[in-house]
């Protein structure tokens, strides 16, 4: 079978189970199975699969088309121009998140202070600590030991954070924690306060679960999206502690669902902050709020 009618075999079994794109999907199946990138399976439609290639790539699309998240299917995604590794029971990066790590890379660039140091709570994948850590070159200042403190209450997402790492050179600033919270933090990173903090926390309300695409709802891990009732029992959690591990006027942001961004603006005020700001994505809708600290 050709490549092309294969694709076009796939996307049409992926509409009919309500795949959101299933034109991409199809080539990103095939592209994976087949060792190609997404611009040779574009050109080579007119290429012969063979059939054990078509059965492989067959046997994830039925995945698929259950509706099981591509990117386990493949072990990959992008985020920021950059492949991460990711799989069952860590949450797939979403592009929103995007936001977050700009607005964070250009408030820094705006206040000429170059950060010692920064902490992540909920890294998942790695992506919002990975990134500024390449951007910033901490990696090139080779001294002081780890730059970049990431933890997670999961194994699984700890574990693939550190492979993510490794695989974009910066491990050597890293270092990972399993924990909950921001409590058992007292003393890691030198004790002398963080300079940036970055979070993308469990923020949903627990009654929208339900109605989330069946990827998201079925498979990715409960405990990165559930944010209690109201979707901001995190928050509340957390952001009164920040005190207790940021240095002075250290930069904080949390991504948020866009009815959050009022009272995570709040909370912040309340743990002393004295500048806030709410960054939209890309849809225009507030996405991400950033704190100056006192
Ligand atoms: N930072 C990643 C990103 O932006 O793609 C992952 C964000 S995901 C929405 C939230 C993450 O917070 C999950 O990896 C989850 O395991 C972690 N998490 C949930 N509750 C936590 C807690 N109490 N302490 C630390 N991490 C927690
Ligand atoms: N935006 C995510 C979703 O679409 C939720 C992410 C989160 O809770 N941090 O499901």
């Amino acid at each position: 079978m050709s490549l092309a009618s294969l694709i076009r075999s796939l996307e049409e079994v992926f509409r009919g189970s309500g795949v959101p794109s299933p034109r991409v999907d199809a080539e990103i199946l095939a592209a994976h199975v087949l060792g190609l990138s997404r611009t040779d399976v574009h050109l080579g439609g007119g290429m012969e699969v063979s059939r054990a290639d078509e059965e492989r790539i067959r046997a994830l699309a039925r995945r698929r088309a259950a509706r099981y998240p591509l990117q386990y299917l493949t072990g990959e995604c992008e985020f920021h121009s950059l492949a991460f590794l990711v799989r069952e029971g860590v949450f797939i990066p979403r592009p929103e998140t995007e936001v977050l790590v700009e607005a964070v890379a250009c408030r820094l660039e705006a206040g000429g202070r170059r950060p010692r140091n920064l902490l992540e709570i909920g890294t998942g994948t790695g992506v919002i600590c990975i990134s500024p850590a390449r951007a910033l070159g901490w990696n090139a200042a080779g001294t002081g030991g780890p730059r970049v403190v990431a933890t997670d209450i999961s194994f699984e997402a700890v574990e693939t954070a550190a492979l993510n790492a490794a695989k974009h050179g910066v491990e050597n600033l890293m270092q990972f924690a399993v924990g909950d919270g921001i409590g058992f933090l007292k003393g890691v990173g030198g004790g002398e306060g963080f300079d940036v903090f970055v979070c993308n926390p469990p923020y949903v309300a627990a009654s929208e679960i339900a109605g989330l695409q069946p990827e998201v709802r079925d498979h990715e891990p409960r405990a990165a999206l559930d944010g209690g009732k109201d979707g901001l029992e995190f928050m509340r959690r957390i952001i009164p502690a920040l005190p207790s591990i940021l240095a002075g006027g250290a930069l904080a942001a949390f991504e948020t669902a866009p009815d959050q961004a009022g009272a995570v603006t709040r909370l912040l005020r309340e743990a002393g902050a004295l500048e806030t700001e709410v960054v939209r994505d890309l849809s225009g809708r507030d996405r991400v709020t950033i704190a100056r600290m006192a």
